[in-house]
């Protein structure tokens, strides 16, 4: 059985009520691109994930 979707206030905080995601279309985006602003680029998020799950993220550039 499909579960059904219910509808949530966007993660990204603007307040609007997605379709049942998370976030509505095209919001992830902008929160992930406002995350790497601040901390400087995608090597300084990735040094801060690493840090802090203090696992190396392996790159598979190939898949
Ligand atoms: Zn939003």
């Amino acid at each position: 059985m499909p579960r059904k979707k219910q509808p949530r206030r966007c993660g990204c905080g603007c307040g609007q009520m997605t379709q049942g995601g998370e976030f509505c279309p095209g919001h992830d985006a902008k929160v992930l691109s406002a995350i790497i602003s601040r901390v400087g680029g995608v090597a300084n998020l990735r040094l801060l994930v690493e840090q802090t799950t203090e696992r190396p993220l392996i790159i598979d550039i190939k898949s």
